[in-house]
């Protein structure tokens, strides 16, 4: 998906500014504030019955200038806070925050000519907006808009309207940036008076923090010269207050030690199970997939009965991580609160327009575990923001450097895979950062993100059983003394070998708290919700299907294959079933290859599977390999309307698939290449050609 990238919902869902950060990644998540609606308390988030009128909003909270966001994983909603916080600290705007979802637009043609709207937006899957601006985008793109003092598009209602864009995208995907694109063009249209460029970020490309950093200069110059203002002395202004309770107990009952809401902190799971809301679910089975002694992958079965949860095929499980107790650890401690961990704390937004991202009170230890993607890549503006309160001039004098050379940056950080405390660690060489306030972390980092696994399982064979198929994080840098490890991944892992009777269930020394807040998780158990998808078989089952998945790209294909064979069984007529797989070796990562055998006596010959070994023989043979070996009957099966699904890597496979697609219609029925790629275009444009890839 053509998503805002990498991950991770922003820490704040808010925040006043932040300096946040972050670059790099791929997941897409559901739109996303896990607390937005949550039931905890004192948080200062959304209330119901609030006003949608942005432009009485900024009068009342006396703002002038508002940063609207339309993201999914939270990088657009992370950009956002970090241009308000910057607007304010650097040039003096009052600034807020905004999810577009909680606002409407018909009156923006009141917006006042002296104040700043800014729109950050980032584009997901086909050329789509994301989750929370589909209604901002539905009503600036519809036939006949309307604004509230009746003007027609003609008459140019915005020309009051100043605004800023910026867009978050990736360029492998065909609709590049069209979120911000449109926009644009619909605002211009209507009279809006756009300052700077719109700026487009490339996550394809792995350079929307670079992008972003690059396009954000020139735009304040402008802004500052069309509406007057003059850049003063950053100084830091903190947006949360942290209150330690010394006299409250960590164990007390109100005290949130990382129950993700109310209805969790009071002991009783309580539906409806959603985004906002976890399932504890149990781990009814749990197995390794491959026989690799450096390298695992991991098939669970999660038991969703009693939850009211279903799915169907195709659907995505979110799986809530929790951080290793190894990175917890570190962090406090270069922090220099490791001593007072379970203190409890009570966060508040110093700024009424200011959320906090996770409930309080809570503890230290509970907000760095449960509530921070405390391992993700480091921002190179967070570094910036973080010089000031380095423990000494020299460490400091180092993070000014790396914050404001690109290719340091990269060497220093990025290419060795640190994380933020791993960093500070090695420049201080482990001198805690006393300094820091603690506001600044809650600022800086995003709120830890759900990841999200393509259901292997059909909800036609097991309704009640969810399974995965994940392959377990682990990258060693050569240059780095650490190894970076999965966050979900390891945890799911140590998961598995608690289920094993391993009695000390703890991967590369990571610890992980599996037994959760209060021992809310004891047993095998992990927080998910469900997230329904695109991505679905025929609804005639006799139609032929074709699949491309490679490696974990398999999963959803298990499914798919899993419920035709129990069709199968069950007397119905099945229609061709062809897979694509791909892996290393036959003896080590052969992704359920027992199961096929059992899926093709009940398949019979409707079921065929192509297998790509790349380091089994003297060639490296890969998928699209096996494709073209197979183009002719291929494309007849297309013409016979065969679904055509891929899963799995998105920046490499599925568009040189893609591509691949093209050249065989192209081959096959003698049409030029610029024809077969309309045809493919079309193809997709009808579900024909479906994409489940990350
Ligand atoms: P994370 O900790 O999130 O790390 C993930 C990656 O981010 C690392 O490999 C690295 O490249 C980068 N990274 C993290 N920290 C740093 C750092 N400090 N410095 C530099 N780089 C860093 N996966 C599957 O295995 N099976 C599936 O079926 C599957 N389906 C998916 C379906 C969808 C719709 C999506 C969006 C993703 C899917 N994924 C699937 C991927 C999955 O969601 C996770 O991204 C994956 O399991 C890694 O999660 P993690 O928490 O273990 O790793």
């Amino acid at each position: 998906a053509q998503l805002d990238t990498l991950d991770i919902v922003v820490l704040a869902a808010l925040l006043l500014g932040t300096v946040a950060y972050f670059t790099k990644g791929t997941y897409w998540a559901v739109h996303s504030d896990p607390y937005s609606n949550s039931l905890a308390q004192g948080n200062g988030t959304a209330k119901p019955g609030k006003s949608r009128n942005i432009v009485e909003k900024l009068e009342q909270s006396d703002k002038n200038c508002v940063v609207f966001y339309g993201s999914q994983t939270g990088t657009a909603e992370d950009y956002a806070s970090r241009l308000a916080k910057e607007g304010h600290s650097r040039f003096g705007l009052n600034t807020m925050v905004a999810d577009l979802e909680e606002y409407d637009f018909d009156n923006l043609d009141q917006f006042p000519e002296d104040k700043l709207a800014v729109f950050v937006l980032a584009t997901y899957g086909e050329g789509e907006p994301t989750d929370n601006a589909v209604e901002f985008y539905e009503f600036l793109s519809g036939d006949d808009v309307t604004f509230s003092e009746g003007t027609s598009a003609a008459e140019k209602p915005l020309s009051n309207l100043k605004y800023v864009a910026f867009g978050l995208g990736n360029n492998t995907y065909e609709h590049y940036n069209s979120m911000v694109r449109n926009v644009d063009k619909f605002l211009t249209k209507f009279g809006a008076r756009r300052l700077g460029a719109a700026g487009e970020g490339d996550d394809g490309a792995g350079t929307m923090e670079e992008d972003f950093l690059a396009w954000k200069e020139p735009m304040w110059a402008e802004v500052c010269e069309k509406m007057g203002l003059e850049e003063r002395e950053a100084v830091y202004e903190p947006v949360f207050e942290i209150t330690e309770k010394a006299d409250m107990d960590a164990e007390e009952d109100e005290v949130y030690l990382g129950e993700p809401n109310k209805n969790h902190l009071e002991g009783s799971q309580k539906g409806p199970f959603n985004a906002n809301n976890p399932f504890i679910a149990p781990i009814a089975e749990s197995k390794e997939l491959f026989t690799a002694k450096d390298r695992n992958c991991l098939h669970m079965e999660i038991d969703v009965s009693g939850s009211n949860l279903s799915y169907t095929t195709g659907d995505h499980i979110a799986i809530w991580p929790t951080n290793p107790g190894k990175e917890v650890d570190r962090f406090l401690s270069i922090l220099g609160i490791a001593s007072k961990r379970h203190t409890v704390i009570a966060v508040k937004g110093l700024d009424p327009t200011a959320k906090v991202p996770f409930p309080s009170p809570t503890t230290y230890d509970a907000a760095i575990r449960y509530h921070m993607e405390i391992c993700a890549p480091v921002s190179r503006q967070f570094v910036s923001t973080l010089a000031p309160f380095a423990p000494s001039e020299e460490v400091k004098a180092e993070m000014v450097k790396i914050g404001g050379d690109k290719d340091y940056f990269h060497e220093k950080v990025i290419d060795r895979n640190l994380n933020l405390a791993q960093l500070l660690e090695i420049l201080s060489n482990g001198e805690p950062w006393s300094k820091v306030p603690f506001s600044l972390v809650i600022e800086g980092l995003v709120k830890i993100q759900p990841r999200y696994y393509s259901i292997s399982s059909s909800s036609l064979v097991q309704k009640d059983k969810i399974s995965i198929t994940a392959v377990v994080e682990s990258i060693a840098k050569p240059n780095s003394p650490h190894v970076l490890k999965g966050v979900t991944t390891n945890y799911l892992l140590a998961l598995k070998q608690k289920q094993h009777g391993d009695p000390e269930p703890d991967p590369h020394g990571l610890n992980y708290a599996l037994t959760g807040p209060r021992n809310k998780y004891d047993g095998v158990h992990v927080p998910i919700h469900v997230r329904h998808s695109n991505f679905k078989l025929p609804s005639d089952p006799t139609k032929p299907i074709i699949m491309v998945g490679p490696g974990t790209g398999v999963a959803p294909f298990r499914a798919f294959v899993q419920e035709r064979a129990a069709l199968a069984r069950a007397g119905q007529p099945v229609g061709k079933t062809v897979l694509f797989f791909g892996c290393r070796r036959k003896e080590e990562d052969f992704l359920y290859e027992n199961e096929w055998q059992t899926y093709e006596k009940d398949l019979g010959e409707n079921f065929i599977l192509h297998v790509a070994f790349s380091r089994d023989g003297p060639k490296k043979v890969y998928v699209q390999h096996k494709i073209e070996e197979y183009a002719e009957e291929l494309d007849k099966l297309l013409q016979q309307k065969a679904y055509f699904y891929v899963c799995g890597d998105a920046a490499n496979m599925a568009r040189e698939v893609n591509a691949l697609l093209a050249q065989i219609i192209s081959k096959q029925r003698g049409v030029p290449e610029s024809k077969a790629e309309e045809i493919v275009k079309a193809m997709r444009a009808s579900n024909q050609y479906q994409e489940d890839v990350w």
